[in-house]
Order: structure tokens, then C-alpha cells, then sequence
């Protein structure tokens, strides 16, 4: 973003509550079309509301991260764990039973 279309934004937003309430509706994917017309002319010009839409979105795709990292490749890592210990306990078997076949046979 260039120095000249930042000195023509708005600074200050005069409705930033309304503005916080429309971005975290876009957000959630339950903003009205008036809602996202609003936010399409808003954030065009209004800095604050660029900002705070920015922090939102950050926020969000960080929770949304953390909760895949949480649930899916830890199942995975102990899904594997398990294999592995079982490959293992069958390989020991097998080895041993070799050994066994060779002593007696
Ligand atoms: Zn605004």
C-alpha cells in the first residue's frame, strides 16, 4: 500500500463498532448483502476497519490452524504408533521363531 492512498484513507472511523460488527459477520460467512456491499465501499478507504479486518482474519486463521494441528495429525502420529508397535511385536515373533526352527531343526 503506497504512502499517496494512505494519506486519503480515513484515519478515524466513525462507525467502527457497526464496522467490527459487518467484518466479523463477513468473516463467519453470515454477512447479509448489504453487509458485504458495505464492507466492499468500506474497506476500500477506511484504515481502522482495513486494520481490525486484517487482525480478525489473522486470528481466525490462526485458531483455525491450531484446531486442525490438534485433531488430526496427533490421531495420526498415535495411529501409527500402534501399527508400529504391533509390526514390531510380529517381527520379534517371527525372529524368534526362526531362531526356535533353527535350534530344532
Ligand atoms: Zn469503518
Amino acid at each position: 500500500m503506497s504512502e499517496a492512498i494512505k494519506g486519503e484513507m480515513k484515519h478515524h472511523c466513525e462507525n467502527h463498532e457497526r464496522c467490527m460488527e459487518m467484518i466479523t459477520a463477513v468473516l463467519d460467512g453470515s454477512a447479509s448483502k448489504e453487509d458485504m456491499e458495505h464492507f466492499r465501499t468500506e474497506m476500500d478507504h477506511c484504515l481502522p476497519c482495513i486494520e481490525g479486518y486484517e487482525l480478525q482474519k489473522s486470528i481466525k486463521d490462526a485458531l483455525n490452524q491450531k484446531i486442525e494441528k490438534k485433531c488430526c495429525p496427533d490421531k495420526t502420529i498415535a495411529d501409527i504408533k500402534s501399527k508400529l508397535q504391533l509390526a514390531t511385536i510380529v517381527l520379534v515373533l517371527l525372529v524368534s521363531e526362526i531362531k526356535l526352527i533353527d535350534i530344532y531343526f
